[in-house]
């Protein structure tokens, strides 16, 4: 069966080149970089590298650039490290309805022990309303925490506005670039932003490494304490292997984007017009324009996500929806509630994130199975039946029962 891989939002396959890079580091380099003897020298050596070609990546300084384990790690370093760091200013913080868990949960968690926590609302594209933000901020906020670009929808935040705005109010800002790092260019001096998270397994680099750029000046109160690595930082051994492909992963990103920008676009486009020309009731969850190139979340009314998500599994598709089966009830998106999707059309979302394996083909196999996927499951629907009229055709066909 063919494997037609759609869901790079959720991981990325390891790039063979970032696979090449890291192997030596997990057998003859073993060595702890901290080690003053010959096993410590290449591990070193490596760790700088990796450090330079993260940092060349979002135009930053080297000493900018803290090594941790994962983009939740990242989020949850950045947002109590900075509230614990300021909070003799303030106790005030801003983000969004629709950030990752990873930063809706520390911001949660902060608002549990003592934090005043705006969530901002969204528009209908799951866009941020810039006044609205304007006019959160008040003199005890401390922390600006809102993300590059959104994990379901694509959508990109106006962040060099924010960061201006922020900037104006001396306020410190932190954003989310997991699925924009790699996707799009990002220069972190441009957008005046003082903290941004990223994560290697969402650019082609293994799962277990990631990093936080923190402005020079920047204060913040580690969340691991321990040795003296990543200046302080964030204690524990490095993650040789795992920084080396980051910093592969960077370099590759780096050298190939403007290309890649240019085809993920042009057959996420294909998908997207393509869906929409053959399936009727289809909606698209998102900014028509403003988004990163690889994704696309769209409804298929009449018709239940997880299902079509399982049949497209059957045809060798992996995709993702926008609901979560949790404890036998589907939650709709947190994401698309925020956004006002209309419940049935949250649980009809699907979502597409496209990668550098994706070929045309791969387009084309989708537009030929899924809409027959769709029109079988809306045949079964009363509701659809209702809506297109054919109520009396169906209790006609379904009269045998
Ligand atoms: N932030 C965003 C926007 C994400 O999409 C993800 C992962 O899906 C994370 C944070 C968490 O990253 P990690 O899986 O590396 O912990």
């Amino acid at each position: 069966m063919k494997r037609i891989y759609l869901d790079n939002n959720a991981t990325t396959p390891i790039h063979h080149e970032v696979f090449e890079a890291m192997l030596p580091y997990l057998k003859d380099e073993f060595g702890n970089p901290s080690s003053i003897h010959w096993g410590g020298r290449n591990p070193r050596k490596a760790i700088d590298e990796g450090r330079e070609k993260v940092a060349r990546l979002i135009n930053c300084d080297v000493s900018e650039i803290i090594f941790t384990s994962c983009g939740s790690e990242g989020d949850n370093l950045a947002i109590k490290g900075i509230a614990e760091s300021k909070k003799d200013k303030g106790n005030h913080i801003i983000t969004t309805k629709i950030e990752h868990p990873a930063v809706l949960g520390a911001c949660k968690y902060l608002a549990k022990s003592g934090f005043d926590v705006t969530f901002l609302d969204v528009d209908s594209h799951g866009m941020l309303d810039l006044d609205q933000f304007r006019k959160a901020i008040t003199p005890k906020t401390i922390l600006i925490t809102i993300m590059f670009a959104n994990n379901e929808t694509g959508v990109i935040f106006p962040i060099e506005e924010i960061g201006k705005i922020a900037k104006e109010h001396n306020i410190t800002f932190h954003t989310d670039a997991v699925q924009g790092v790699g996707k799009v260019p990002i220069d972190v001096k441009k957008l005046t932003i003082d903290l941004l998270t990223l994560s290697g397994h969402k650019l082609y680099a293994p799962k277990g490494i990631g990093a936080v750029y923190v402005k020079r000046g920047v204060r913040l109160v580690p969340l691991i304490h321990g040795g003296h690595q990543e200046r302080n930082r964030r204690g524990g051994t490095e993650n040789t292997a795992g920084i080396v492909a980051i910093g592969k992963a960077c370099e590759i990103a780096h050298r190939d984007m403007e290309a890649e920008v240019k085809q993920i676009t042009a057959l996420r486009d294909r998908l997207e017009t393509g869906l929409m020309e053959k399936i009727s009731h289809t909606r698209l969850n998102g900014h028509p324009t403003k988004r990163i190139p690889n994704t696309v979340n769209m409804s298929f009314e009449f018709a239940e996500g997880e299902s079509i998500l399982l049949n497209l599994d059957m045809k060798g598709i992996a995709a993702s929806s926008g609901s979560a089966c949790t404890s036998g009830t589907l939650e709709p998106s947190h994401v698309l509630v925020a956004m006002g999707v209309p419940i049935e059309a949250s649980h009809s979302s699907v979502r597409f994130s496209l990668g550098r394996g994706n070929t045309i083909e791969d387009i084309d196999y989708v537009l030929e199975v899924l809409p027959p996927i769709v029109e079988k499951m809306r045949s079964m629907s009363p509701l659809y039946s209702v809506a297109t009229g054919q109520a009396a055709n169906i209790s006609f066909s379904e009269g045998g029962g």
